[in-house]
């Protein structure tokens, strides 16, 4: 084992672990320092200080059904049966439990240290550690870290700490945990402080953050909103508790071309109203916006997308194009841009195929024209036969005040040919690039009121039904 010098033992340094860096950072703020290589040994003697205090005012509770016993209870999915929480505590005068939460949270005599070396860092080990300490999550990324023989994991001091640190880098909820991670630094440094302020003032209260904890995805969303630069890598949602009815450890991953699309989005002023429109796109009654914007975002980008064209295309029946429809529509576009990496040509011909079919569609002014448009976007075949025919219609009638064919042979192949892989969802951004442009030539079909009127008739009952629903006796 090499040498250790005494200030490099005291100095928190960040691993592969996630969890480690997110405490690691945690320790930093704690001891007043931006990143864990800022922090001076005194100042990581200070934030281990605090943290053995908070432990202590927590265990002297002893109740967590009591008005301050959040931070007790929270423990519970930290370090199970721990000094801090013990149930004999209950039994315990104070003297008893400060003693042995003080034993708990000091720093190894190094004569009683194993001759092993951290499984993090590669420095001194300390002791080896089991979920008393550590969050020994149930994931194949973590596993294979305890060495035969051993009930734990060999860590060093301050890698140790850095699990102590965990619970206010993370969101507390008395259950599972959450944890943001990313291997941005300068995310990690921002998100994470943060954090700290927030869950240190509920530690110290031993109250709950009255925001509740159900919402999970959204706190990536918030992060991402706050943050100023330009995100160089994806984000990571930990949950994870390590309580004794059962270790778990649910990760979720954003890749950084979302992530910093979904920040821009939020932030950029000539995107924000596209972006209240996506919210609006992604609302369930009884659900924000927000939530289902969020979960989308930890699936897959398609749905995001999906969930514009829905929205955009929701009231074309009616011959309505919302008012919200081409900031939408643009940002949609971005998405497909930045994100999904689709090819300019492609979107190029797709927007000029769009283009045609609105300039067609204001010319009729015509909202049953536009409900029957609408009508074949369920089918294909029905989409594409209705295509053709306005294509023919065109050639044929010399008053069409579309210029060239609606369609070209190559947007035929992009929307629906069956070798196109994307084609199902060329034809959604081909809705959108419809709608974008009927926005932006102000369409205000004639027969606007006509249609629905019609389709308010069709939604009413149907008189048989009423009169079978009726007490009324068939003749
Ligand atoms: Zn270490």
């Amino acid at each position: 084992m090499s040498h250790v010098d005494h200030d490099d033992g005291k100095r928190p340094v960040l691993t592969a672990h996630p969890l480690q860096r997110v405490g690691a950072y945690a320790l930093a703020f704690l001891g007043g320092a931006r990143t864990p290589e800022h922090l001076a040994p005194s100042a990581f003697d200070d934030a281990v200080g605090i943290l053995t205090e908070d432990a202590l005012r927590a265990a002297l509770v002893r109740d967590t059904k009591h008005d301050q016993g959040f931070w007790l209870k929270a423990s519970m999915s930290f370090f199970p049966n721990s000094k801090m929480n013990h149930p004999s505590n209950a039994k315990k005068d104070d003297e008893e439990i400060r003693t042995a939460v003080r034993a708990w949270r000091r720093c190894p005599e190094p004569g009683t240290w194993p001759e092993a070396a951290c499984v993090l860092c590669g420095r001194a080990a300390v002791g080896f550690y089991g979920k008393k300490d550590v969050p020994l999550a149930e994931s194949d990324v973590y596993r294979n870290t305890t060495p035969r023989g051993h009930q734990g994991m060999a860590l060093c001091w301050p890698c140790l700490c850095c699990f102590y640190a965990l619970p206010y880098g993370c969101r507390l909820t008395g259950g599972p945990s959450i944890a943001l991670h990313s291997w941005d630094e300068r995310f990690m440094s921002r998100t994470v402080s943060r954090r700290v302020e927030r869950s240190r003032q509920f530690i110290a209260l031993g109250t709950a953050d009255p925001r509740g904890g159900s919402d999970r995805e959204t706190l990536a969303l918030r992060a991402l909103r706050d943050h100023d630069d330009r995100l160089t890598a994806g984000v990571e949602l930990l949950v994870f508790s390590n309580n004794n009815r059962g270790q778990t450890l649910e990760i979720q991953s954003m890749d950084q071309p979302l992530a910093e699309w979904l920040r821009l989005s939020a932030r950029l002023p000539a995107r924000r109203r596209g972006f209240r429109a996506l919210l609006r796109a992604h609302a369930r009654p009884g659900r924000p916006g927000v939530v289902g914007l969020a979960r989308n975002a930890f699936r897959f980008t398609e749905l995001i997308a999906g969930a514009c064209a829905r929205y955009l295309t929701r009231h074309l029946d009616r011959g309505v194009i919302r008012s919200d429809s081409a900031d939408l529509a643009e940002l949609c576009f971005s998405l497909v841009i930045e994100v999904m990496r689709m090819n300019q040509n492609e979107i190029d011909e797709i927007r000029a195929a769009g283009g045609q079919v609105a300039a067609w569609l204001t010319a009729e002014n015509s909202a049953g024209k536009l409900r029957e448009f609408n009508a074949t976007l369920k089918e294909p075949k029905r989409m594409r036969h209705w295509l053709m025919r306005r294509n023919l219609d065109a050639l044929l009638d010399s008053r069409t005040s579309v210029a060239g064919p609606l369609i070209t042979e190559e947007q035929f192949r992009l929307l629906f040919d069956p070798e196109v892989e994307q084609a199902w969802f060329h034809r959604q951004l081909l809705v959108v690039s419809v709608v974008q442009r009927l926005h932006e030539q102000g369409f205000r079909p004639a027969d606007r009121a006509e249609i629905a009127a019609e389709l308010a008739a069709e939604e009413q009952d149907q008189p048989e039904d009423l009169v079978f629903a009726s007490d009324e006796k068939e003749s």
